[in-house]
């Protein structure tokens, strides 16, 4: 049987099982807020053209408005100004977009400390367990912060000082671009910086040295307690926006059974 046909058939019988990593996309998806003189990003909305009506009888459609970096979305290299000769987001081979993936989880870290940050012995400590991170694919960081994702204020999760999110250090930031073997990162946080990472110096180091890196971000993924640490394979499918520095994106994982 070829590996397409017995692909198929798992995926009809569920011993390969399909999940679901996408944040449903409404008006009341989280997004980030910058504070001033900082611009902002549209929240979702759908705006009716016609509903079974006279503007049209008998068909439905909608007009969207949507931040690039609104709900489960991709970061492309070109988002950051490291990576501004890099890749913007329909440049992303499609290859590349289908690509195994581990998950680290640090749910009960995040939930002792809300700005918790992962550093490269956890990532070490975690190879030595589970095995190399995967050449070419996704480092997965489960944090808990899906569980938030209906509520803004407690993605968010700021006070006066800010967002207070987990997130990595700054040398991790700069091993999982220059040393490890991913192809990307992805977190269930609005961004794959930490909440407090404004204040880092450089700030903001995931998507500095990720996208200068001509690596990939994705973020508010969902159910990633779903997964097994090892052996998913992600497809992360971004529209292909032309010039776009991201796009929302329908993030799936199979996942064998025994
Ligand atoms: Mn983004």
């Amino acid at each position: 049987m070829s590996v397409l046909s017995a692909l198929a058939d798992a995926i009809r019988s569920q011993s390969v099982e399909v999940i679901d990593l996408t944040a449903p996309l409404s008006a009341s998806t989280p997004v980030i807020m910058l504070p001033p003189p900082f611009g902002n990003t549209a929240t979702f909305s759908l705006s009716e053209i016609s509903r079974y009506d006279d503007r049209g009888p008998a068909w439905y459609w909608n007009d969207i408005t949507t931040g690039e970096h609104t709900g489960t979305h991709f970061d492309a290299p070109v988002h950051w100004v490291t990576g501004r000769d890099g890749e913007d987001v329909s440049q992303v081979a499609a290859r590349s977009l289908i690509a195994p993936a581990v998950v680290l989880d640090f749910s009960a870290h995040a939930a002792a400390d809300p700005d918790f940050l992962l550093e490269v012995d956890h990532i070490k400590a975690w190879e030595a367990d589970h095995g190399p991170l995967p050449e070419g694919g996704w480092l997965l960081y489960r944090t808990g912060w899906d569980e938030r994702s209906a509520d803004q204020a407690r993605f968010l999760n700021a006070n006066e000082s800010g967002p207070h999110t987990p997130g990595v250090s700054i040398e991790c930031a700069r091993w999982l671009a220059e040393q490890a073997p991913v192809m990307g990162f992805g977190v269930e946080t609005v961004g794959t910086d930490a909440g407090t990472a404004h204040s880092f110096d450089p700030p903001f180091p995931c998507h500095a040295a990720l996208l200068g890196a001509g690596k990939y971000g994705l973020t508010q993924l969902q159910n990633l307690a779903a997964l097994p640490a090892t052996g998913t394979v992600v497809i992360a499918a971004p529209l292909p926006i032309v010039g776009g520095s991201g796009s929302p994106s329908r993030v799936l994982a199979l996942v064998e059974r025994s």
